[in-house]
This record gives structure tokens, sequence and C-alpha cells, in this order.
């Protein structure tokens, strides 16, 4: 399998290990990647070889293409259990993301009002009030914390931003008072430039896990790489050491769950 570029501004519906019958929406443009970190692991590539040409999606395409497919899907009996954010970057980055949130808030409540929503972020715009108002209304507001460690960030997340600061995340973090799951990657061996990514050991599980104990989240989701990365070099972390990492994090009292 090789990385993908969604469609946009609707995908699927897709079976997601941690999510169930997913239907994405994608607020990137549907030829390319744009994301303010660059993950070597990113299932999309890397950014350099997927420059868009095309633009954003707008708030009316979106709510547009989302109501056409909850209707075709309606007509044949089916409904998702999650609308997801998620795709060829960063969703919380698009301009209007406060009320493209409203307008899914108001299509699912009139479509499928059973669905959770959902957005996958990488916690950069958290800072914004729109945005932080925008995932305090969604259900599951699912931002990543691979580490708190700033060296494996630069390394492996790639924040494209010299400004990012793992710390102030944190601090910004505490604010949403639980409602929040922190999503984490956890990889083994070395990427192609021979720099050590293996983030399971106890000096980066350690202190990520105290930051989880100051962020209380409602749940932690742990998890390793399922498809091909652009970095090819990668590892996956093995199901005992992510089980070994869930029980530490159950242990502190907060519900965690490991995919492999
Ligand atoms: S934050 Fe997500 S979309 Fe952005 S580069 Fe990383 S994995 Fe890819």
């Amino acid at each position: 399998m090789s990385t993908i570029i969604y469609p946009s501004p609707i995908f699927g519906p897709v079976h997601s290990r941690r999510l169930g019958i997913s239907l994405g929406i994608n607020l990137m443009p549907a030829d390319g990647k744009m994301c303010n970190f660059d993950c070597i692991y990113c299932e999309c590539g890397f950014n350099k070889d997927h420059v868009p040409t095309l633009r954003r999606p707008s708030r009316e395409a979106v709510a547009t293409a989302l109501e056409a497919k909850l209707r075709e899907m309606r007509t044949r009996n089916e409904r998702p259990d999650v609308l997801t954010f998620a795709g060829n970057g960063e969703p919380t980055a698009h301009p209007d993301f406060q009320n493209i949130i409203d307008d899914t808030v108001r299509l699912r409540n009139q479509y499928c009002p059973e669905a959770k929503i959902s957005v996958l972020s990488n916690s950069t715009f958290i800072f914004k009030d729109s945005v932080f108002e925008a995932l305090m209304r969604v259900d599951n507001n699912i931002l990543k914390v691979d580490t708190v460690d700033s060296d494996y960030i630069n390394k492996v997340d790639r924040p494209q931003q010299p400004s990012y600061d793992i710390h102030k995340i944190i601090d910004q973090l505490c604010r949403f008072n639980g409602h929040v799951i922190i999503q984490s990657m956890f990889l083994k061996g070395r990427a192609e430039d021979g720099t050590d990514v293996d983030n399971t050991h106890e000096r980066f599980v350690g202190p990520w896990l105290e930051a989880m104990k100051r962020v209380q989240p409602q749940e932690v989701m742990i998890y390793t790489i399922d498809r091909e990365t652009p970095d090819k070099a990668l590892l996956k972390a093995t199901p005992a050491e992510l089980n070994a990492i869930r029980d530490r994090v159950i242990a502190v009292g907060i519900a965690c769950t490991a995919s492999y």
C-alpha cells in the first residue's frame, strides 16, 4: 500500500480501527497535502511530494457535499458512526473551521443524530479562540501528542513553525478540562537518515505520562504505524510494548486503548 491523498471535501465511509464506520471530512485541497507538521510517518506522504495546486474547499462546498452524502447514505439505509475531520493535513487550519463545525453539527442532528463528530488534529491551532471553542463542541476532540521531547518532535513530527513549543501545547490542553482525547504514535527503529526514532523507552514514556496526568484527558489512544510511511525505514512498536504503555496510563486512572 502506498501513501494516500484523500478526496475532498468528503471521503468514505471507511472503517477506522479506532472510530468505527467513519465518514471523512477533508478540509484540505483534493490534489495534495497541506499541513504545518511534516511527520515522517504521515500516511499522506511528505509535504514536498504533494504540493497542492487547488484551494481548500469553502465552507459552503463542505456543507453541500456533506449533506448530499448523508442523503445518499440515508437512501441506502446506511448511517455513519462518526463524522471524522481528517484527510490531507491539519483540519483546524481551515480559516472557516468554526463555522464548518456549526454546519456539521446541524447536519449531523438532521440526518444521523446518533453519530459522533470527531476531529483529528495536531494541536497547533488550539490557541486560537475560534478553534478552541469549536473543539469544545465536538464529541471526540482527538489531539496529537507523540512525545514531550522537543528534539524528538523536531525529528519526527517536524513542525514547520519555529515557534512550536510542546510545553505551551500541554498547558493549553489542560484548558479543555478533560474534553480531549490524546492520540500518541509510538515507533521503533531508525529513520532513513539513521536518526533513532524509538519513543517506547522510559526516557520518552515517563515524561509523556506525566504530561497525561496533568492534562487528564477523557482517553488516550496509543497506536503505531499501519500503512506505508514516506520514510521507509520506520518500524512498528510491538503489541507487547504498546500494551505495557497502555497499562501504565490506565494505572494512573486514565482510560487508554492501544491499536497495533
Ligand atoms: S500532523 Fe497528521 S497530517 Fe500533518 S504531517 Fe503529521 S500525520 Fe500528516
